[in-house]
């Protein structure tokens, strides 16, 4: 499976996830390539806490004022779907449990 998150653009191993327009994306982080896609709502119940953040573009940190929600993607995905509609990418980041 590990090939399939490979970046056929580039070849870099480093994907990021973003999300957009109801999508949710696998984009390579050193030049922009998206490597796999698929539905935001798909992946509603998963468990996992995410910061959300205004998309900064490939391979950069957010800054922390581009804040946008944090939490399970259940909790914030309103806030993510209200953001992308207005033509921003989000990108995800996951919190570190204590
Ligand atoms: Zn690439």
């Amino acid at each position: 499976m590990s090939d399939m998150l490979t970046c056929t653009a580039c070849g870099s191993d480093k994907a990021e996830p973003v999300v957009h327009g109801g999508s949710y994306i696998l984009r390579c982080a050193a030049c922009g390539e998206v490597i796999v896609a698929t539905s935001f709502m798909a992946l509603l119940d998963s468990e996992d806490e995410w910061a959300a953040f205004i998309d900064a573009g490939p391979g950069k940190i957010p800054r922390p004022e581009a804040l946008v929600a944090r939490g399970s993607l259940r909790q914030i995905s309103t806030a993510i779907n209200v953001t992308t509609r207005k033509g921003n990418f989000i990108r995800l980041i996951p919190e570190k449990r204590e």
